[in-house]
């Protein structure tokens, strides 16, 4: 998640903190902001967990021979799949 919509969600929570949650429960309140796909008590936080500690993840690119990391431009040959990039760490999602 970009730097600006983290910012942007916690204006928006400190707004709220000085206003009132006029009658919405604070789970609701705390889901609406954070634009939570899960609204349970459980997608809440792990929704909050990944504002305050944004996953590594990475998604890679493809030409004829190799894969490459989006976030570092590492590239090895398309015969290795990783789970993780070797360069840099990130775990790989849409392989
Ligand atoms: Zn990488």
């Amino acid at each position: 998640m970009p730097t600006n919509d983290r910012r942007a969600i916690a204006g928006e929570l400190r707004r709220k903190a000085n206003d009132s949650l006029d009658g919405e429960s604070l789970q609701r309140t705390l889901a609406r902001i954070t634009d939570a796909e899960d609204s349970s008590w459980r997608g809440v936080m792990h929704r909050l967990a990944d504002l305050i500690d944004p996953p590594l993840t990475c998604n890679i690119m493809y030409d004829d021979n190799s894969f490459i990391c989006e976030k570092c431009g590492g590239e090895w040959p398309n015969e290795i799949r990783f789970e993780y990039c070797p360069y840099c760490g990130v775990e790989i999602v849409n392989d």
